[in-house]
């Protein structure tokens, strides 16, 4: 479990952890604030991904989905690195 600094709250690392906050009734979000799907093994995968759910409240699908909408382009990043391996 980590030591949240935003919310002065623990911060689940895994499926366990969050269950443990969970019995604790001590969850900051307990389902995706943009899906609205609760946070399971389905769409939390990594580490990073469960502290995300209780720092931005969203399931890591929606989180990499924003993520990837904040780039710049990314199919154009992607075709210019496939140019330039192939050159
Ligand atoms: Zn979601």
């Amino acid at each position: 479990m980590k030591d949240s600094i935003v919310h002065d709250k623990q911060l689940p690392e895994n499926l366990t952890d969050y269950e443990e906050l969970k019995r604790n009734d001590a969850l900051q979000y307990d389902c995706c604030c943009s899906c609205g799907f609760i946070f399971t093994t389905m769409n939390v995968h990594t580490r990073e991904g469960w502290l995300e759910t209780q720092i931005s409240g969203m399931c890591e699908e929606c989180w990499d989905d924003m993520c990837e909408e904040m780039e710049p382009n990314p199919e154009d990043l992607r075709a210019d690195y496939h140019d330039d391996f192939l050159d």
